[in-house]
């Protein structure tokens, strides 16, 4: 027995991986022309779309596309994203940080930082009412 740990054993998608798979190219992925119904940049079908098992991804789907949906990415690359994923405090949006943010989005930080403004405005006026 060879103490090999294989990183992700490859096996067929099921076909509801396959359909999540088609539907999150066919909506989200930026490089997939639903005109054209192929792969933009590459000027070729999509490589995901045409996929049966699991093992190498396209990188742009992997990276930009798949955190879309964290019960697939993890399916697929052994990855849990949920533990990288976050929950926005302003909106209960879950998302994936990309740099160390704290919200989701630059509109929900925004948010935040007006509101803990009009709560320290609010305090210094109640100490100074005191
Ligand atoms: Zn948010």
């Amino acid at each position: 027995m060879g103490g090999d740990r294989e990183k992700m054993r490859i096996r067929e998608l099921t076909r509801t991986e396959r359909a999540k798979i088609r539907k999150l190219v066919t909506e989200s992925c930026a490089n997939y022309g639903s005109r054209e119904k192929q792969c933009i940049p590459l000027d070729c079908p999509c490589y995901m779309l045409d996929k049966c098992w699991t093992g190498s991804l396209c990188r742009y789907f992997q990276e930009a596309v798949l955190g879309a949906d964290p019960a697939l990415e993890s399916a697929l690359t052994g990855e849990d994203s949920s533990m990288r994923q976050k929950k926005c405090p302003v909106c209960g949006k879950a998302y994936l940080p990309v740099t160390s943010q704290a919200y989701c989005s630059a509109a929900c930080r925004t948010y935040a930082r007006r509101k803990s403004e009009r709560e320290r405005k609010r305090r210094e006026r109640l100490e100074r009412g005191n």
